[in-house]
């Protein structure tokens, strides 16, 4: 049975609720009195339940299409003004014991190399990174705890935040590992990492179990419940994520929307971010085996309505998706990006020689990234398309987490901070890694920004932080 406050998985993503809300959707979306009342509760930014969504999902009109489109990208930037956060994955460790249908990772690729970063591989690794101004990482490894314990991990964390490298410096280091113990949880709290993520690649449970045949990850329940588990360990920003292709869009989405409303209902937080990875050929798969594939057209308006059902949740989209896709996607609620990404083990010094391998056979790829361009480039892009790119790390170091943040992003207010913060960390990107293009390029947005600005207080001290900026300092933030 359905029961938003149950602990246990198979009721707070109830099977039968999912469809239920598919089927009462269907019937609903033809209904142009039930889209319009629903639209009109998306407008006063306060969310949509999943069943809600499950109507829009289901709309096919063209108009009515346009009008979701056209609202999620107001609300976004409603939320979250015209700030695009960068960011960069960083794969530690290949080795996996998991045996996932769609990722390169999978242990049934017997004979590739499998490498775990030394310390001293991860401090280039991390030097490089810095060097293109990255600020905010997101480590990845597979789920193997002899090859790469939960120490490890930890290790690699106190490494990354301790390095710098002339300007740079890791500010934010979210985590992407395998579900985990509550202590384990309690020890990355511990570690001061940012928001942990998880994805649920399905919420179908048959699919989740077929696409996951052995290993840990194999246990539905412990995967799915273990968001509780971090956010019990009082870690207060935590990620959510389908894994777009494994199932039909629709039942995924409105079973992640009821995950949310799970989250916020038990521990008064929703999800920080959603990720909506698309299914992409990596190592020894190609997409031709998955059913679900999701169409551009689809995968537009999944987007378009997580946006106006989840509007406070930083919405994430990776290389995966190519340069022009992810522009509209940007547009229409897209608030967080990857640049420059490497989706290998000592990808980003790929000269590095590896510590341990097992055998012989070509380096393992999670998957094939389709947005080649340099973080360089990606900001030009934005910058040309009117998005400020951002490499702010503020909010949780200033404290902004959990409710905190989620007060200040529920009610439009975290723009302000968001723009300011955004501009500054631009005139730190343009000061230390700009081309001539991209300083005239970002100068122009930054004064355009400073135009806009109405409270005379924030723009005054705006301009005094750029000025210390351009002077040298680095670093500072609201
Ligand atoms: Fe391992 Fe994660 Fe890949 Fe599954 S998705 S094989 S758990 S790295
Ligand atoms: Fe993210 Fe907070 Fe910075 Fe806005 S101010 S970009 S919400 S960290």
């Amino acid at each position: 049975m359905y029961d938003i406050l149950s602990s246990n998985a198979n009721s707070f993503i109830n099977d039968h609720e999912v469809i239920m809300s598919l089927d009462e959707g269907k019937l609903l979306a033809t209904d142009p009195k039930a889209v319009a009342s629903i639209l009109k509760r998306a407008k006063t930014f306060k969310g949509l339940n999943h069943r809600e969504a499950a109507v829009l999902m289901q709309v096919t009109d063209p108009d009515v299409l346009e009008k979701i489109y056209a609202l999620a990208k107001h609300i976004k930037e409603h939320i979250y003004g015209r700030r695009i956060v960068i960011f960069a994955p960083l794969y530690l460790s290949d080795y996996c014991i998991n045996n996932c249908s769609y990722c390169g990772y999978s242990s049934k690729n017997k004979n590739p190399q499998r490498h775990r970063l030394t310390q001293e591989q991860l401090k280039k690794e991390v030097q490089i990174l810095e060097k293109l101004g990255h600020k905010r990482l997101a480590l990845e490894t597979g789920e193997d705890p002899i090859n790469c314990p939960i120490d490890y991990i930890i290790e690699c964390i106190q490494t990354i935040y301790s390095l710098k490298c002339e300007n740079g410096a890791i500010r934010r280091v979210n985590i992407n590992i395998a579900a985990t113990s509550i202590e384990n949880y309690y020890r990355l709290k511990e570690a001061s990492i940012g928001t942990y993520i998880l994805f649920q690649e399905t919420y179908h449970k048959p699919t989740y179990l077929n696409a996951h045949p052995q290993g840990p990850k194999h246990n539905y329940e412990w995967h799915t419940e273990a968001h509780d588990r971090a956010m019990t360990a009082g870690i207060d920003d935590v990620g959510v994520g389908v894994l777009y292709g494994l199932y039909d869009w629709k039942y995924d989405t409105t079973a992640m929307l009821m995950h949310a409303e799970h989250l916020e209902a038990i521990h008064g937080v929703g999800p920080h971010t959603i990720s909506v990875p698309r299914l992409r050929a990596a190592t020894g798969m190609t997409q031709e085996s998955f059913p679900y594939l999701v169409s551009d057209d689809h995968f537009k308006q999944l987007v378009a309505v997580l946006r106006l059902a989840v509007p406070y949740a930083g919405m994430i989209l990776t290389t995966r998706e190519s340069p022009d896709f992810r522009n509209e996607m940007i547009n229409l609620g897209i608030s967080q990006v990857s640049a420059g990404s490497c989706t290998g083990v000592g990808g980003y010094a790929s000269s590095i020689k590896l510590e341990k391998k097992t055998d012989g056979g070509t380096p393992l790829v999670q998957f094939e990234p389709e947005d080649q361009r340099s973080p360089i480039e990606i900001l030009k892009g934005l910058l040309k398309g009117g998005y400020i790119p951002s490499y702010c790390t503020a909010c949780y170091r200033e404290g902004r987490t959990g409710d905190r943040f989620m007060q200040l992003a529920k009610s439009g207010r975290i723009a302000n901070v968001c723009q300011v913060n955004a501009i500054l960390t631009l005139q730190e990107y343009i000061d230390d890694y700009g081309d001539h293009e991209l300083k005239e390029l970002g100068e122009i947005a930054i004064q355009r920004e400073i135009d806009l600005m109405s409270n005379k207080k924030t723009k005054g001290k705006t301009v005094e932080a750029l000025s210390q900026i351009k002077n040298g300092a680095r670093d500072l933030r609201i």
